[in-house]
């Protein structure tokens, strides 16, 4: 139902961004990659969608921390397909230490990728939704907007105010055809996580298996990771018509974590 729809994934060469990326391919929307990481896996990945979904994908580089470049990856996306239909704000990097510890340098590129990128491909993506009456603007904030844990002081915060952006741009298109909802993982294990588990085995001196088992037992009740490909069908349905009511939530998909 998504064919002919181009979708933005930011950060899409890895871990929740690249699952979600492929469930909207799977629905039929062309793919605007984004993201780092070694240039034949990225041609990689972008041949495999194409055969595999029968759909278009380009890819380009934007350093999500830096405005002239998210700039240069939206006119590069209109360019190719003629403007995003779906943007996913997905990229997002994690530090974690006491505040009094927390390199300042740290704090400054956490807010603006995990944050102000959100708010930089938002104001230039709604022109052209705006111009179509349809448009779905889909936040990848955390279980972590909605609940803290120690020593991620500025994720935590970017998070928060993620879920806070996501409210903002509901109301100001809430009668239009443009939605904007943020989904809230708990833990998925992707690189991003994985970095977690091994300064806990570490830490610890334990096995990779018990690290996972550990960080798990501490917040997840289900005692299992969320997968991407769970993301990937959630935000299909957000991009249905029969999400089109739903307008500025923070969705979790926690395994039970906010429920505590
Ligand atoms: P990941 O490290 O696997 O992937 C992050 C992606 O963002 C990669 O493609 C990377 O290249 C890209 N990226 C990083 N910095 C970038 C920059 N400056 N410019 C452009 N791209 C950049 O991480 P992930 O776990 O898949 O996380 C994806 C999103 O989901 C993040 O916003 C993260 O905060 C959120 N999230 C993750 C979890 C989890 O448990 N993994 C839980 C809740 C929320």
């Amino acid at each position: 139902f998504l064919r002919g729809k181009t979708a933005l994934v930011t950060g899409s060469t890895s871990g929740i961004g690249l699952g979600i990326a492929h469930s909207l391919a799977a629905a039929g929307a062309n793919i605007v990659f984004n993201g780092f990481g070694d240039p034949d896996e990225i041609q990689a990945i972008q041949k495999t969608t194409e055969e595999k979904f029968s759909v278009k994908t380009a890819y380009h580089n934007a350093d999500m921390s830096k405005a002239s470049e998210i700039a240069a990856l939206m006119a590069f996306a209109s360019a190719t397909f003629g403007g995003v239909d779906i943007l996913v704000n997905n990229a997002g990097i994690q530090y974690v230490a006491n505040i009094e510890d927390f390199p300042v340098e740290k704090w400054d590129a956490i807010i603006a990728i995990n944050l102000t990128s959100c708010f930089h491909t938002t104001r230039l993506a709604l022109p052209y939704m705006k111009e179509k009456n349809w448009g779905r603007i889909i936040n990848l904030a955390s279980v972590h907007g909605l609940v803290a844990s120690a020593q991620k002081s500025a994720y935590v915060a970017a998070k928060h105010g993620l879920i806070g952006l996501t409210k903002t741009t509901a109301l100001e298109n809430a009668q239009t055809g443009i939605t904007c909802n943020a989904i809230c993982p708990g833990w998925v294990l992707t690189p991003l996580v994985q970095k977690q588990v091994d300064a806990r085995a570490e830490r610890d001196n334990i096995s990779n298996e018990a690290a996972k088992k550990a960080l798990l037992a501490e917040k997840q009740p289900s005692g299992e990771f969320v997968t991407p490909e769970q993301l990937g069908a959630l935000a299909v349905f957000f991009c249905s018509d029969s999400a089109s009511q739903i307008r500025g939530v923070a969705w979790n998909m926690d395994g039970g974590w906010a429920a505590q």
